[in-house]
């Protein structure tokens, strides 16, 4: 369970207010769609966060043109990182819901270099199911898209 979640209603959530300029950041890039800046709680040096300008709460709430935008500066950022701070790993992190892992409702992408014995960690319980099950699961989604 994560220690901190923002439950604000939309507009006035704690990136909202940050867009906004109500509450200070360290700012490292913006333009008309996203916004960019060093999150707060820096789990490694260099760790940026990129959101929308717009207040969507999750993924599923933005535009394919916000999603798009998103991944677009969170590329450009990742590059800067690279370059400044040169670590041996990169990891985008991109949370959805309390379940997802998001503790702030307003739709962001992390920018997390990576280094040995960091301390992230995320378990990845593999199934490996039949064949005939992920063709499954792939004739259902083909259907939803
Ligand atoms: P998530 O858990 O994916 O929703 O990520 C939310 C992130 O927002 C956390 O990593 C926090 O450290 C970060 N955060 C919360 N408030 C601020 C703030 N005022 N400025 C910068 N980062 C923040
Ligand atoms: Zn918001």
């Amino acid at each position: 369970m994560p220690m901190f979640v923002d439950t604000s209603p939309p507009g006035q959530c704690i990136f909202c207010r940050l867009v906004a300029g109500e509450i200070p950041s360290a700012k490292v890039y913006e333009d008309a769609l996203t916004i960019a800046f060093m999150d707060i709680g820096q789990v490694t040096p260099g760790h940026v966060l990129v959101a929308t300008r717009r207040h969507a709460a999750t993924l599923l709430d933005a535009t394919p043109e916000e999603a798009a935008a998103v991944m677009q500066t969170a590329h450009r950022v990742a590059l800067a990182v690279q370059a400044v701070f040169d670590p041996p790993g990169l990891t985008l992190l991109q949370a959805n819901g309390t379940l997802g892992g998001q503790t702030v409702a307003h739709f962001h992408m992390h920018v997390v270099p990576r280094h040995e014995a960091d301390g992230i960690a995320l378990t990845w319980p593999r199934k490996e199911p039949p064949a005939a099950v992920l063709a499954g699961y792939a004739e259902r989604l083909r259907a939803a898209l």
